[in-house]
């Protein structure tokens, strides 16, 4: 079933010559598959495919292109047990993840079928001509929103289905109206093609143009590049480390027609834990952190990193217990044995720093890619004086900070760099309390918690999954839930078009009967 090749438009092909396998991080071999690194002329064909599917894509209506993401769900569930087997395989991590990120991936899909058929998401206002204004007559202007071309999507690692071949960057893509290329992450190319076979046989089911989605393989960064690079795509889709981010963000801004790249790097996910939380629940707190710290293997962009509370006795028990929790659960393995060496890196020169406490190491973990639970503690104003304290140590890892007071643990977070989330365990009272504290948290992310953990994105409307550099490159959009949409698209004005010749949604009639904001009062 998986071919090791390339995927592009409705046809297969793979004519590189250099080959890579994927890695079972638990068997700590090889997997036996062996894929191709596209060419160039392969990366050419998929871009001008798409460019060219764009051309009908963008104007087929919200209805059918729901059809097309409802038959992708559908068929990513036909390909049953191997595509869980293959993901595990691939991933190191257990069936019940894979098949609640199967899930994940299918609900997204669905909840954008249903964005597209309720059809309302395109923003449409209409403002009508009145040529009888005094001092200036003034023009019918209608704006809506509308696909920006052909999106590059980088699979991410660590979520080989939600965030990769069909995840929700290619969704909100698809459903924008944006023909999508997919740069496969090497570490889980056979679960890309079986997903990318998937795409590939709804569009043929249901009618969509060849090259509305192409797979690309790749183990190196050039084939990446390229397509950042190339002149026919319109925008870029990333979740991953900050130097590839920041890599890809600075080549799409180098090109002549510079481009949005929305990128979601790394993030620490500050939580304040305050008096009244330690003292009150500080055990219960303690055992849902170790849980949520080691969830995934640490692997999650929003596991909490850095825990801030005031000096102290409660302070003191917390770490304890947190450190006696995370003990107890068994230690698990990456997804690859490079990212489980950068943990092991990332874990020794932080634990190395000057005052640093090393509260706990997990010591069992024995077998190969196994990544031990790893908590540190070191005082506030250790932390403020040293940055390299500040960095994201990708896995089951987290920093307890005591500080002096609630003053230094308001510059800490004014120090820190911007977040996916941050997190207040407290009273409500606290809320005011802790009126600055709470502030400066809530300038620094772009979803903020109250008494919870912040692994666990939901995907809804109202979902945050975004925050300011360099959690994501543009804080005005998320990644997660039906508003990621807004990232493929640009609003265009239509003024003094006649009426026949608009687009649906702009149309006097209303034909589509969705919200539009007319004069001013949302209506239908
Ligand atoms: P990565 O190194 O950023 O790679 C992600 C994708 O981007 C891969 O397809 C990679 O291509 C490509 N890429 C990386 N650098 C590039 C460059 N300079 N030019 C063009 N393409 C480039 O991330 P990863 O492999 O998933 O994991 C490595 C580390 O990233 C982890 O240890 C962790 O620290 C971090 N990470 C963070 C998050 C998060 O959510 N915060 C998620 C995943 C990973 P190739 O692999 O083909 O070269």
């Amino acid at each position: 079933m998986i071919s090791g090749k390339n995927i592009i438009g409705s046809k297969m092909s793979a004519n590189g010559e250099k080959t890579y396998k994927t890695f079972n991080p638990i068997a700590n071999q090889e997997n036996e598959w062996i894929f191709n690194e596209a060419t160039t002329a392969e990366i050419n064909e998929a871009v001008a495919l798409a460019h060219e599917a764009f051309k009908v894509y963008k104007d087929i209506s919200g209805a059918k292109k729901a059809e097309f993401l409802n038959a992708i769900a559908s068929e990513i569930e036909t390909l049953g047990d191997e595509l869980i087997h293959t993901y595990c395989l691939e991933s190191g991590l257990p069936e019940g993840r894979a098949r609640g990120e199967r899930g994940r991936t299918m609900g997204q899909l669905k909840a954008f079928a249903n964005l597209l058929k309720e059809g309302s998401w395109v923003e449409a206002v209409i403002e009508k001509a009145q040529p009888t204004r005094e001092p200036m007559p003034k023009a019918d202007i209608r704006k809506m929103l509308f696909p920006l071309g052909p999106v590059v999507v980088f699979g991410a690692s660590n979520f080989p289905l939600a965030f990769s071949t069909a995840g929700g960057d290619t969704a909100s893509a698809l459903a924008a109206g944006c023909p999508v290329i997919v740069k496969s992450h090497p570490m889980h190319a056979a679960t890309g093609e079986l997903v990318a076979s998937a795409i590939i046989k709804a569009a043929v089911k249901t009618g969509m143009p060849n090259g509305v989605f192409s797979n690309l393989n790749s183990s190196g960064v050039e084939v990446g590049q390229q397509l950042v690079q190339h002149p026919k795509v319109k925008a870029v889709g990333f979740t991953g480390s900050y130097n590839g981010g920041m890599a890809l963000y600075q080549l799409a801004n180098e090109r002549k027609e510079h481009i949005p790249v929305f990128a979601e790097m790394g993030s620490i996910n500050p939580v304040i834990a305050l008096p009244s939380a330690l003292r009150e629940s500080g055990d219960m707190w303690a055992t849902k952190y170790a849980a949520s710290i080691t969830l995934g293997t640490g692997q999650f962009c929003t596991n909490p990193g850095l825990v801030l509370g005031l000096e102290g006795e409660d302070l003191n028990s917390f770490a304890l217990k947190l450190s006696e929790e995370i003990l107890k659960l068994q230690p698990a393995a990456m997804l690859h044995p490079n990212i489980h060496s950068k943990y092991m890196e990332g874990k020794e020169v932080l634990s190395t720093q000057n005052g640093v406490e090393v509260l706990a190491d997990h010591k069992d973990a024995v077998n190969a890619n196994t990544a031990g639970p790893t908590i540190l503690r070191v005082k506030g104003n250790e932390f403020l004086r040293n940055h390299i304290l500040h960095q994201e140590v990708f896995g089951p890892f987290s920093v307890v900070v005591s500080c002096e007071d609630a003053v230094q643990m308001e510059e800490i977070l004014n120090q820190l760099e911007g977040q996916l989330t941050g997190t207040v365990l407290g009273e409500t009272e606290d809320l005011k309390t802790y009126g600055g504290i709470v502030d400066a948290l809530q300038e620094k992310v772009g979803r903020i918690l109250f008494n919870g953990v912040p692994t666990g994105v939901e995907v809804c409307s109202s979902m945050v999954h975004g925050g300011p550099f360099p959690a994501s490159t543009d804080p005005r959009f998320t990644s997660v839930g039906t508003s990621s949409i807004k990232r493929w698209v640009r609003p265009v004005s239509f003024q003094d078009w006649p009426n026949k010749f608009l687009p649906q949604a702009l149309q006097d009639d209303n034909p589509l009967n969705i919200v539009r904001l007319e004069e001013g009062t949302y209506c239908k």
